[in-house]
């Protein structure tokens, strides 16, 4: 099966500094990827250049077999590349149903009662069709994020990124947020995570790609990334998070 993304060989840099360094990656399609990776190893701008947000300097990227160049019709493209990230950024003016429907109606020019009617549908599967009506700030930062996954679900993308969704939420808030993208892969859509949630990145991913200093440094199924890491990085990375689990409380001896 040729793959729904595929890059080889792919480059980044800002103003000289390489930020990706040769990434090769396949995703299939339905397969759920999670990135994972010290801070600043070029997690973000790897998911950014998937959807155009910026543009690789070398190698190739290809989207359901179609090489993407600066010069490729981004905005048709970014309509299958569905993106959210750790800010919601809806629109504070329009209400939450007016916020999705704002590019299937604007960018797709689909009709009003079609793209309404899987709004409404969208909103019901997380759970806040009742506040289609209602204005951003009147909503939770968990529920925000919720409309903002409708929002980029509601262009009917081919692929859905994930960067740090939940990075921002108070704690209480992030398993609803989190139970929304595991019925997402539970429902077959293709999707690539950039997550430090990792009792979720084990739970939902088919394959961990850890990356660091612009490169993949591995990449296993879940279990066996995080039971035996093969990479020294790996298993430092691996080891902070244990450690703040596993910290002895004031009266351990
Ligand atoms: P991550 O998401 O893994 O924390 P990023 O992709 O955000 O990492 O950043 C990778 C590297 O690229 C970092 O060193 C960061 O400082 C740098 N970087 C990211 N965006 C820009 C930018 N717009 N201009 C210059 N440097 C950037
Ligand atoms: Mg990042």
């Amino acid at each position: 099966m040729s793959a729904l993304i595929e890059l080889a060989g792919f480059t980044k840099h800002f103003a000289g500094t390489p930020v990706l360094q040769g990434v090769d990656l396949q995703v299939h399609e339905g397969e759920v990827i999670v990135i994972l990776g010290p801070s600043g190893c070029g997690k973000s701008t790897l998911l950014r250049c998937l959807n155009g947000l910026e543009q690789g300097d070398g190698g190739t990227l290809r989207l359901a077999g179609e090489a993407l160049t600066a010069d490729s019709d981004w905005q048709r493209v970014r309509q299958q590349v569905g993106m959210v990230f750790q800010s919601y950024n809806l629109f504070p003016h329009m209400t939450v149903l007016d916020n999705i429907l704002l590019g299937p109606l604007r960018v797709q020019g689909r009709p009003r009662a079609e793209a309404q009617a899987q709004a409404m549908a969208l909103l019901e599967r997380v759970g806040l069709a009742q506040r289609a009506h209602a204005w951003p700030r009147e909503l939770s930062g968990g529920q925000q994020q919720r409309i903002a996954i409708v929002r980029a679900l509601c262009m009917n993308p081919k692929v859905m990124l994930f960067d740090e969704v939940t990075a921002a939420l108070d704690p209480e808030m992030v398993k609803e947020v989190l139970q929304v993208i595991l019925d997402l892969a539970k429902g077959g859509m293709t999707l690539v995570i950039v997550t430090h949630e990792m009792a979720f990145a084990r739970a939902v991913a088919d394959r961990i790609v850890f990356m660091d200093g612009g490169r993949i440094a591995e990449q296993n199924d879940p279990e066996r990334f995080f039971s035996s890491p093969q990479t020294a990085r790996a298993q430092q990375f691996l080891e902070r998070f244990s450690y703040v689990e596993n910290l002895p409380g004031r009266k351990a001896s």
